[in-house]
């Protein structure tokens, strides 16, 4: 099974149609969406409209919370908060409940699925060092743990020692060991490359591949 694993896209349309173009290519089994679809971005309504209708599951994300109202702004800094009222205002009705339906976890074949950390995750935990990532290692028991959040595509190791960022190409979660892979931010990344990411995971042989584009 080939599944395709965007996050974190944030009202950004143009890196959505961009990162939908090179997906449609990869024709896979199932698009699974962590969440974060609104926040930030110009194209709040848009975005959901596209997410929903391209992907089999959407999680929420604490921006899309935000904008339903579900979750504080209070830690959000200036510019986060601002947005989140606006997109409070533009979201339709029908966009509106239907964040409001969003589950906050999936779990597939061999994987679990959450927008911030399997730990807590009503508190959103960013998992961006070994610590964070070693307590949300307790709080499931699958293989491979998909994560967004940090909008930072990286690799952590259970018992590894630290996390190490996951370059554009393939990677192979190799041996017996549980893995969290963070794949990156379709409309915001956040790891000095200003390029969309998103990954495609092949379920045997645990294969993970890491798309950018412009
Ligand atoms: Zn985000």
């Amino acid at each position: 099974m080939v599944l395709v694993i965007i996050s974190d896209i944030h009202g950004n349309l143009e890196a959505l149609e961009a990162a939908l173009s090179l997906i449609d290519e990869a024709k896979p089994d199932q698009i699974i969406c962590l969440g974060d679809i609104v926040g930030y971005g110009a194209n709040p309504n848009e975005c959901v409209d596209l997410v929903r209708s391209k992907s089999q599951v959407v999680l929420l994300g604490n921006h899309d919370a935000a904008a339903i109202g579900l979750t504080s702004v209070e830690y959000f800094n200036t510019h986060a908060r601002r947005a989140a009222h606006w997109t409070a205002e533009v979201l339709t009705g029908e966009n509106t409940a239907y964040l409001r339906a969003l589950p906050m976890d999936y779990r597939g074949e061999g994987f679990y699925a959450v927008h911030a950390s399997p730990h807590e995750p009503s508190v959103w935990h960013y998992v961006i060092n070994q610590g964070v990532a070693d307590e949300a290692f307790h709080a499931f028991n699958d293989p491979v743990c998909f994560l967004g959040h940090s909008h930072v595509p990286v690799l952590f190791r259970e018992g590894g020692e630290r996390g190490e960022h996951l370059d554009e190409g393939d990677h192979v979660l190799e041996g017996n060991g549980r893995f969290i892979v963070n794949v990156g931010s379709v409309g915001q990344p956040r790891d000095n490359d200003p390029r969309l990411s998103f990954g495609l995971y092949e379920t045997e042989g645990r294969k993970l591949s890491i798309r950018r584009h412009e």
